[in-house]
């Protein structure tokens, strides 16, 4: 039903396809397109179906509540404005709604911050048998701002597509799994070398840029972080942090996941369950050392140690000894760990999407040796987990507030011993082993996330 509508010279409009619920608009017969209010606009896809993404402070004087929007490009044309001005314009095609009437209109997107309206409604948008009347105000239903505030936001969000970032230097099975997937659910995945990325640190406008340009606006990362370079891509990442871009995971929680020592801190400060572990810096605490961890066999490893690589096992007390002195001789960060037998070269690795454990595999040494990473040839096979082992998962990745984690824990007698958490857990094993497909399961968490824009604070000088 679109005859007989009456407009006044400025109405409340929806655009629901860009997930704005409400805006005051200008009825502007002088303008053929309408217009709407938009910054940071950069296109984004593959060429032959190219998107636009672009934010907008659907209140004026809002600076602080954002909405993010995407949509294809129809156009981009030459567009003079009310004062003379020319201007090179995208041109999207997306739906009005007025009260109950919705009609398709283009768009044209324009950054002029002091527009006093988000939006001006042209004579193309304007249907055969509808009247302005140019005196009257809000002549169709009032809407109000109050629905950025509530869920109704987030409910009535469209499926946009997402630019998102990859920051990975690999091209492994993960991160082609990460690409084409996110491609396949309609979205824009751009894999980044972390380390050919370089920072202009601006109190005002934090930047990232790669290779002699600047990188554009994501509405997501992914990091996938390798543990030889977790300073340098945590540096990066908290660039993407203070650009208000979700993060997977955030730079403080994959830095301190990785050294163990810090990571063991912070489980324990949870209490979370964990091997009894022990850490010393003086050669004359060696006895004491391996004392506080009890009797037995003895694990130690080095802080840094990824893949099974620096964990050694300690049979007797002697040969503790003697690797402690030698670890010590390299200069080497170690801690020593008791050995929880009864877990018998098994372990669990509990993969966990945004609080909620997806998937998890039991991991099982190969013979002759204590260490079941899949890297010294472990074999994997799906899992039930317990209740107990499931909320421990959960908790230990939010320990590091991690939306993406892979948690490692033993099975010992008085329940779920945690190992290590890790924040670029490897897809291929785990998928292999369950059948299941995690990076959807991501994809879904990020879209939840993300759709709309989530309400941020941002400076007034950038906005
Ligand atoms: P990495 O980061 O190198 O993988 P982990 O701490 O995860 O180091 O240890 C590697 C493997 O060694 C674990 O997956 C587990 O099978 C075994 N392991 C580690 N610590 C213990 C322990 N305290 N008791 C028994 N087995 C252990
Ligand atoms: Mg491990």
């Amino acid at each position: 039903m679109t005859d007989g509508l009456i407009l006044g010279w400025e109405e409340w409009v929806a655009l629901p396809a860009l997930g704005l619920p409400a805006l005051k608009a200008k009825v502007d017969t002088g303008a053929r397109t309408s217009a709407l209010h938009a910054f940071d606009i950069e296109p984004f896809g593959p060429v032959s179906r190219p998107k636009l993404r672009f934010a907008v402070h659907p209140v004026p004087g809002r600076t602080d509540l954002t909405i993010a929007c995407s949509a294809p490009i129809r156009d981009r044309r030459e567009v003079t404005s009310s004062n003379g001005e020319s201007e090179l314009r995208y041109v999207i095609e997306t739906t009005l709604r007025m009260g109950d009437t919705e009609v398709p209109v283009e768009v044209t997107l324009t950054d002029r911050t002091n527009m006093a309206y988000r939006m001006l409604i042209g004579r193309q948008a304007i249907q055969p048998g509808w009247r302005i009347s140019p005196a009257d105000s809000f002549c169709q239903p009032r809407l109000g701002y109050d629905v950025y505030h509530t869920a109704e936001v987030k409910l009535a969000a469209p499926q946009r597509a997402l630019r998102i970032a990859v920051l990975s230097r690999e091209d492994n099975y993960s991160t082609r799994r990460l690409v084409t997937e996110g491609e396949e659910r309609g979205h824009t995945v751009e894999v980044i070398d972390t380390t050919r990325c370089y920072m202009a640190l601006n109190a005002l406008a934090p930047e990232v840029h790669c290779d002699g340009q600047r990188l554009p606006r994501y509405d997501a990362v992914i990091p996938r972080i390798g543990a030889s370079i977790t300073a340098y891509g945590a540096a990066v990442l908290r660039q993407f942090e203070t650009l208000g871009t979700h993060c997977v995971n955030g730079a403080a929680g994959i830095t301190a996941s990785r050294d163990k020592l810090h990571a063991h801190q912070m489980l324990a400060a949870a209490r979370i369950g964990m091997p009894q572990t022990a850490f010393a810096a003086s050669p004359k605490d060696t006895d004491n050392l391996i004392a506080l961890v009890g009797e037995g066999p003895v694990v130690i490893k080095l802080l840094e140690s990824t893949q099974g690589k620096g964990v050694v096992l300690a049979e007797t007390r002697t040969a503790a000894q003697s690797v402690i002195d030698a670890f010590r001789g390299l200069r080497a960060n170690f801690l020593v760990q008791s050995f929880v037998a009864e877990a018998a070269g098994e372990d669990i690795r509990c993969l966990v999407v945004d609080g909620r454990v997806v998937a998890a595999m039991k991991r099982t040494a190969r013979g002759g040796e204590f260490r079941s990473n899949l890297h010294r040839g472990g074999r994997a096979q799906p899992v039930r987990i317990t209740r107990e082992e499931r909320e421990t998962a959960v908790r230990a990745a939010r320990v590091f507030g991690l939306g993406f984690a892979g948690v490692d824990m033993l099975r010992g007698h008085d329940g779920p011993k945690v190992l290590e958490v890790n924040s670029s857990p490897g897809l291929e094993g785990i998928e292999q082993a369950t059948g299941k497909n995690i990076p959807a399961l991501l994809y879904e968490a990020i879209e939840r996330r993300v759709r709309p824009a989530p309400v941020r604070k941002r400076r007034a000088a950038a906005a």
